[in-house]
């Protein structure tokens, strides 16, 4: 606890990181945590160390910090996640973007695709990956589906939040109301994780829906049922790229050659470790 006779420094408050035993980036949540109290940037708290609080941002610093030993997920006491430069309101009905998935957007970017392309994002939760392609590309058209309502409706509100107009979201499970429609490119980061992995006792996944995190078949089936059923929706020479779990990049690109893809290809995330596979569904290319 703090000592109230003593006057509460930004400096007390940052070195308050040594009690959050059970994160990873204890120094960092208590930044940001404090940083989003005072209403200032991280920089500010580098800056003006000896700065002492007021009583009201005290007892909301206090309640931000003892919400995150109680291990709540930062983004959502923040209700905020910076996703490839942008800010994107979060809250528990979606997965929190990480910043793995800019792995899938830098792979996307770097594709030779039309200048005016039809792009899907399945299972968008946030609208991560859609906001963030089409935020870098304005002429594409791209469309995000989820199958949670919820989902749907907080990833439009990040759409207006960005003043996005190139992107179209609704509700779809997996390509269910997508009849007929065909792209030339299909992303998703789909739910991956065996039922069993211990990782989902750990840490924040505790606070994100099961649907978003979860597959059955060690967490292949939604990555198969994507690879599968994309074909219908790909316009000759369209690629399909998927985030999958760091020990599944042989399998997924089992299910891409299986399934006739061709110029199939794994690429590492920050870590190193096997994230993203692409694969080319045949036919002429767009250019
Ligand atoms: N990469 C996330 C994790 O390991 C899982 C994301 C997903 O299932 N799509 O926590």
């Amino acid at each position: 606890m703090s000592d109230v006779s003593q006057p509460i420094t930004i400096q007390v408050c940052v070195q308050r990181a040594q009690e959050l035993e059970h994160s990873e980036s204890a120094r960092l949540d208590v930044e940001l945590l404090l940083a989003s109290v005072l209403e200032r940037d991280r920089a500010y708290l580098y800056t003006w160390p000896e700065k002492v609080l007021t009583e009201a941002q005290v007892s909301a610093f206090e309640a931000l910090l003892t919400a995150r030993k109680d291990g709540r997920p930062v983004a959502h006491l923040l209700g905020e996640r910076e996703f490839w430069g942008l800010p994107l309101a979060v809250d528990d009905s979606t997965l929190i973007p990480r910043p793995d998935t800019e792995t899938l957007v830098e792979a996307v970017l770097a594709l030779d695709l039309p200048d005016k392309a039809q792009v899907l994002d399945l299972g968008t939760g946030t609208g991560a990956i859609a906001l963030a392609l089409a935020s870098e590309q304005p002429q594409w058209s791209v469309t995000a589906v989820d199958f949670s309502a919820a989902a749907v409706a907080l990833a439009e509100r990040n759409r207006q939040n960005l003043a996005l107009t190139n992107v179209g979201i609704m509700v779809s499970n997996w390509f269910s109301q997508l009849q007929c429609r065909q792209f030339h490119l299909i992303v998703s980061n789909p739910p991956y994780i065996d039922e069993n992995d211990p990782h989902l006792a750990r840490g924040d996944v505790r606070f994100e829906p099961l649907s978003a995190l979860v597959a059955e078949n060690k967490g292949l089936a939604d990555l198969q049922h994507i690879v599968e059923t994309a074909r219908e929706h790909l316009l000759p020479g369209g690629r399909l790229l998927l985030e999958h779990g760091y020990t599944q990049g042989e399998a997924v690109r089992g299910l891409l050659l299986e399934a006739g893809y061709q110029d199939i290809e794994t690429l590492t995330d920050f870590g190193s470790n096997d994230r993203v596979t692409c694969g080319r569904y045949p036919g002429k290319p767009f250019s």
